[in-house]
């Protein structure tokens, strides 16, 4: 089904153990990306599309390994070229690089395409702390999912940030930059 020359069709490593980051999962296996997920345990709050109550503690590559064929035979990655990944994390490897976040009442949620700056990257994801759960964390998801997309498909900008402040409330985030950028 997944096309090889299709950039959609490049796979993404997932880290996520909420609404968030499962939302995401849930957007980018269903648009041809295949996901190579973190053991990072299910959070209280994950429960919703993907995956049920019982799942809750359960490592996510082990409960994404059963559910994301029935949203596209193809969305199980074996290697990863980009990442997605619910905050705090660690930043490593190929982009595009999206992280979903938050701070106060808002979601955020930044990225990074290979022409990006690492260091303004890394200087504004240390400001947020956790997405938020519930349908906020489901709009962030869909959002990241969308914005890394676009990275793949070769659309801009290639670093910058979003703040969800309500679901379909999205305002720009101004970036921390880095020393060598300021
Ligand atoms: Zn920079």
């Amino acid at each position: 089904m997944a096309r090889r020359d299709d950039p959609l069709c490049r796979s993404a490593r997932l880290e996520a153990s909420g609404p968030a980051g499962l939302t995401a999962a849930a957007y980018l296996a269903s648009g041809g990306t295949p996901l190579l997920a973190s053991e990072t345990r299910l959070g209280p709050a994950a429960p919703g599309f993907l995956v049920g109550a019982g799942d809750v503690g359960a490592p996510g590559a082990e409960v994404l390994a059963r559910v994301l064929p029935e949203v596209n035979p193809d969305a199980l990655g074996t290697e990863a070229e980009g990442r997605l990944a619910e905050l705090p994390a660690a930043w490593g490897g190929a982009a595009p690089w999206v992280a979903l976040g938050g701070g106060g009442e808002r979601g955020g949620v930044v990225f990074r395409g290979s022409a990006g700056c690492v260091w303004c990257f890394g200087e504004t994801v240390r400001t947020l702390g956790p997405p938020p759960t519930g349908v906020l964390g489901i709009a962030l998801g869909a959002l990241g999912a969308l914005l890394f997309q676009r990275l793949r498909l070769g659309q801009g900008p290639a670093l910058g940030g979003r703040w969800c402040t309500a679901p379909g409330q999205v305002e720009d985030m101004a970036l921390r930059r880095c020393a060598k950028c300021r």
